[in-house]
C-alpha cells in the first residue's frame, strides 16, 4: 500500500490497526485489530476498499446471524475479530 499523505492535513501516514465501532439500531459492535493507515498529525483512519469491503461482509453476517460464535464475543458491546475467515467473505 503506497504511503500516501493525510488528505486533510497532508500529514505523514503510517500503518497500524485500529477497532472499529458501529451502532446497528440498539447494539454497538466493535470490529478489532482493523488494518488502518492513521495520519500521525491529525489521527485520522484510512480504511482501504478491500478493508471497508470486508466490514460490511462483517455487519451483514452479524445482522443475519451467521458470524461464528466462537469468533466473537459478547461484553457490554459484541467484539468481533476482523481476521476472522468465514466461508460467507469467499463467496
Ligand atoms: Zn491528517
Amino acid at each position: 500500500m503506497a504511503q500516501y499523505r493525510c488528505c486533510f492535513c497532508n500529514g505523514k501516514r503510517k500503518r497500524g490497526k485500529a477497532d472499529y465501532m458501529i451502532k446497528l439500531g440498539e447494539e454497538v459492535i466493535i470490529i478489532k485489530n482493523v488494518p488502518v493507515l492513521i495520519c500521525e498529525n491529525c489521527g485520522e483512519r484510512f480504511y482501504s476498499l478491500g478493508v471497508s469491503r470486508k466490514m460490511e461482509k462483517i455487519i451483514k453476517a452479524y445482522r443475519e446471524g451467521t458470524i461464528p460464535l466462537a469468533a466473537s464475543k459478547t461484553i457490554l458491546a459484541t467484539e468481533i475479530a476482523f481476521s476472522t475467515n468465514m466461508a460467507a467473505f469467499s463467496a
